[in-house]
């Protein structure tokens, strides 16, 4: 191991080689808490660690910036460097040898810079995350226990996106994507969402097969459109529209079709049951008729 390896401080958890990204802002504040800042590519430990990677790694500082997640402001320079530096620049603000105020040609290329502005390295997201997790007092992003809340409420007859507007719930597109990614959950939901009554389905603007199958089939009844939502649990009006959707669509001549099918089995069904009935009736009263020759 070489010797300046050995006086790295312990809580600089980064050996060098390690390449990977600075995640956290504590991390990045350890590693420019040093007076000299260590190369994380080759354990190199420089003041000014800028004029070290060209030369050495063939490397700009944005590149360094880049490959390990350093937020684009920070300078490569050690602690004491960078103090320094800073004082000298206010000394020259001080005695009058900086503007002090950005000329308009400054100002120009300022603005042209934010235009084309880079997006924040991982360690500044993370924080910006953190902080808004804090903001809703929660240490980490939604969970199993959020989801079965969410459920829970869903099943108290509302939908998805009525719970996702809640202060303290995720949103819906949190839980869509949740419930597409786990198949499990996705079925929990699913049998849940059908459980619910018509009532809520329409609230989503969406109607399932099983909304267009009752009503062509109390519709064929001859029903009267306010008997035909109450028993749906929807208003006359929804019904109405549900059904002229159909008709509109040209779905309803097939759906009328299987609606009248399916009445027309169930009652050849029942009338098969009533004939068995009658014939049994009629043996268990004529047992005789019934004795082998
Ligand atoms: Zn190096």
């Amino acid at each position: 191991m070489p010797s300046f390896m050995q006086k790295l401080p312990k809580k600089d958890s980064r050996p060098f080689g390690s390449r990977g990204k600075f995640s956290t802002m504590k991390e990045l504040q350890n590693y420019f808490e040093e007076n000299e800042l260590t190369c994380l590519l080759c354990g190199k430990p420089c003041v000014q660690l800028v004029a070290h990677i060209g030369p050495a790694h063939g490397l700009s500082a944005d590149d360094y910036k880049e490959q390990f997640g350093i937020p684009w402001t920070y300078g490569l320079a050690g602690k004491a460097f960078r103090r320094r530096c800073s004082l000298r620049m206010k000394a020259l603000r001080r005695r009058g040898g900086l503007a002090v105020a950005p000329s308009p040609g400054h100002i120009r290329r300022l603005v042209a810079a934010a235009k084309k502005r880079r997006p924040p390295v991982q360690a500044v997201r993370d924080d910006s995350r953190r902080k808004l997790l804090a903001l809703h007092g929660k240490k980490e992003k939604w969970d199993a226990e959020d989801f079965e809340e969410f459920l829970r409420r869903i099943a108290l007859g509302r939908t998805p996106s009525e719970v996702g507007r809640d202060e303290d719930m995720p949103g819906a597109n949190w839980f869509r994507r949740t419930v597409n990614r786990d198949a499990a959950l996705g079925r929990r939901f699913r049998r849940l969402w059908d459980s619910l009554s018509h009532a809520v389905h329409v609230r989503t603007g969406k109607l399932g097969e099983k909304f267009k199958r009752d009503i062509v089939r109390l519709r064929l009844r001859d029903l009267p459109w306010g008997e035909i939502a109450a028993a749906l649990g929807v208003s006359p009006s929804t019904a109405r529209s549900a059904w002229h959707q159909l008709k509109k669509r040209g779905t309803l001549a097939a759906a009328c079709q299987l609606a009248s099918r399916t009445a027309r089995r169930n009652a050849s069904m029942r009338k098969g049951r009533v004939r068995r009935a009658r014939k049994s009736a009629r043996q268990t009263r004529s047992p005789g008729g019934r004795l082998p020759a």
